[in-house]
């Protein structure tokens, strides 16, 4: 054993997905990340990483800043602006190393930087750097707790339990929740619900949101035919009623 640190890890290894249009810097940053016992996912541009991380929550980031299409940084602020994501460990590549894109990086929200070319072993100790940071920061126990009767979700490890159940929610089903939780009785529209919780995602219509309640509802109600907690309001929304949980 090479390194003594990170086999103390407890649980499965960090999964980390690889930003990067370039084969041979994706391909390079893959072969060391797998070798220090990483999972790794890749994505050659910002949209197949944001449905990568939509498909599969990552525990961090390398993201190039020169991507085609969607740029680097406007990723990192789409990930920073939701809620599922806002604390999800980022390095940044750079290819110029400029003053200006350093701040611009750090400004948008990215943990950290790396300039191009840079040594796959300062890499990996980057992401090393930025994971054990924020697992110090979102510890399990150390997440905030929305606990009223029968519900408890935990905004740390994205847990939810409906009577001491466990409830296996997707990432957006555990978004809508949050949201619902935070913004109880308020009647909010499908066009409300999408530009507050998915933000502005072009690729989503107003009816995913009814797909979205449908299958909360399957996991939180008493009664999914007879909802008590998330109520349609004819022709205008929905809202949530936290009275029900008792
Ligand atoms: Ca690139």
């Amino acid at each position: 054993m090479s390194h003594l640190e990170p086999a103390e890890r407890k649980g499965p290894q960090p999964r980390v997905l690889v930003v990067e249009d370039e084969d041979d810097i994706r391909t390079l940053v893959r072969y060391n990340l797998e070798q220090e016992g990483f999972r790794v996912d890749e994505a050659r541009d910002g949209a197949g990483a944001y449905e990568s991380i939509r498909r599969r929550l990552p525990d961090a980031l390398v993201l190039d800043l020169m991507l085609p299409g969607m740029p680097g940084l406007e990723l990192c602020q789409k990930l920073r602006a939701e809620a599922a994501t806002h604390l999800l460990p980022i390095v940044m590549l750079t290819a110029k190393g400029s003053e200006v894109d350093r701040i611009l990086g750090l400004e948008m929200g990215a943990d950290d930087y790396i300039v191009k070319p840079f040594s796959p072993r300062e890499l990996v100790a980057r992401i090393r750097a930025v994971l054990r940071r924020a697992n110090a920061q979102g510890a399990p126990a150390a997440g905030p707790v929305y606990e009223r009767g029968r519900l408890r979700m935990d905004m740390g490890t994205y847990e939810v339990f409906v009577d001491g159940k466990q409830r296996q929610l997707c990432l957006r089903e555990f978004e809508l929740l949050r949201f619902f939780v935070e913004h109880p009785m308020r009647v909010y529209s499908r066009e409300q619900l999408l530009d507050l919780v998915w933000g502005r995602d072009v690729f989503v219509e107003p009816r995913t949101v009814d797909v979205h309640v449908r299958r909360l509802r399957r996991q939180i109600e008493r009664d999914d035919s007879k909802p008590e907690l998330i109520l349609t309001v004819r022709s205008v929304g929905y809202r949530f009623n936290p009275q029900a949980l008792g």
